[in-house]
């Protein structure tokens, strides 16, 4: 049986270009980058063209990446880094309600030592409101985060809008109004320019693009006021301590370059998959609905909800025919609690607890998404047939 995976919101495989990379820099090319003789400047240089690399797909300069081990970790860096550099000017922070957990626990974290946040909601597809991010604005917020685009339902969010309507209101107070995104979704996936969506601050990891686990970056633009979030060391500037992890690194940077040589195609294919995906499920598996929105969305996100049965009993039946699937974000599978992107979305209880993510990738093929059309149905036909809530929808 060949396996489908349709789970590329939550990992990737690494790409073999980026393996191939890779490979050199763990016998042979082993430097320490901050030694001074010859095998430390091998790999210095190695780190210095990745970080060129990535710099160059979303529009930065070199100084302005500061590698991290992790889309995690560049999102406790960027929240915990600007509030505590910044906490003379103020302690508000405005975030919204659908973002990953690595930026609400952070927050959650600044609220036990006084700072006060702002969880913005959103409307029924996702979209957060650049006028209630104004609204929410006071001479105490010192940043602003929210996500370019949402891993559970795929929205894209209004960046550049929200950007303009900071900035207009930062110039009123006469303080600086940091603006981070969480863009882990949608670097080396979509056009990302920090330029463009008008950010100081974004965060990437190379796992959700082809590259390995492990490694990811904060954009840092120049003059931003941050403290490090690792000490114990003059590394990346001062601003993250440890050794560099050079062979995650080196991945990364191809990972980048192929990202940026193949955005365009590989988001066409994406997009034609998903909507043939989206139309076909939709059309023949009666009372599902799309969540998030229907245009501003992820080239690589279905996320349906399925009337009266369960995201899990959905999950381990495609898995017993070898499709991968999810039902959220990986991180809160397997917990019971519904997830908290469908509940601000206005969903029932029920409707999140049924709900169902696909995420594509360049792998998939058109048979894939063939094959799902085909399977998905009768598991949803046999799952409902054994829901009594379905049965009684039924006879009534
Ligand atoms: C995957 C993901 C993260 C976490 O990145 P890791 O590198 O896996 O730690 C953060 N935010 C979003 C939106 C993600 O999808």
């Amino acid at each position: 049986m060949k396996k489908i995976y349709m789970d590329y919101a939550a990992t990737t495989p690494t790409h073999p270009d980026v393996l191939a990379a890779m490979q050199p820099y763990f016998c042979e090319k082993f430097g320490n980058p901050s030694s001074v003789h010859s095998f430390g400047r091998e790999t210095r240089a190695a780190v210095e063209n990745a970080r060129k690399q990535v710099a160059d797909l979303i529009g930065a300069k070199l100084k302005e990446i500061v590698f991290t081990s992790s889309g995690t970790e560049a999102n406790n860096f960027a929240i915990e880094g600007i509030a505590f550099a910044n906490e003379k000017v103020g302690n508000h922070i405005i975030t919204s309600k659908i973002e990953h957990h690595a930026i609400l626990e952070p927050c959650e974290f600044l609220e036990s030592k006084g700072f006060k946040i702002t969880y913005l909601p959103v409307d029924k597809y996702g979209l957060v409101d650049p006028k209630e991010v104004e609204r929410a604005i006071t001479d105490k917020t010192i940043l602003v985060s929210i996500m370019q685009a949402n891993n559970e339902i795929g929205t894209i969010e209004p960046i550049e809008e929200i950007s303009k309507v900071i900035k207009e209101a930062a110039s009123k107070l006469g303080h600086k109004v940091y603006f981070h995104t969480d863009a882990v979704q949608t670097v080396g996936q979509i056009e990302v320019n920090v330029d463009k969506l008008g950010v100081d601050l974004l965060s990437m990891s190379a796992h959700k693009f082809y590259g390995p686990k492990g490694v990811g970056a904060l954009y840092i633009r120049s003059g931003t006021r941050i403290v490090p979030f690792i000490r114990g060391g003059a590394q990346e500037n001062h601003r993250r301590a440890s050794t560099e992890n050079v062979v995650g690194i080196v991945g990364m940077g191809v990972a980048a370059e192929l990202a940026s040589k193949e955005l365009d195609s590989r988001e066409k294919e994406l997009i034609r998959l998903r909507d043939k995906l989206i139309k076909g499920l939709l059309a023949k598996i009666p009372q599902t609905s799309l969540n998030g929105h229907p245009t501003k969305r992820l080239p690589k996100n279905v996320n349906i909800s399925v009337k009266y049965i369960e995201g899990e009993s959905m999950l381990l039946n495609l898995d017993f025919e070898g499709i991968a699937a999810s039902t959220g974000s990986a991180c809160t599978s397997g917990s019971l609690e519904p997830s908290h992107v469908l509940m601000a979305l206005g969903l029932s209880h029920e409707g999140a607890h049924g709900s169902i993510r696909f995420s594509l990738g360049r792998l998939n093929t058109e048979e894939d998404v063939e094959k799902v059309l085909e399977v998905f149905p009768k598991i949803v036909e046999k799952l409902r047939s054994m829901s009594p809530l379905y049965k009684g929808k039924e006879e009534a």
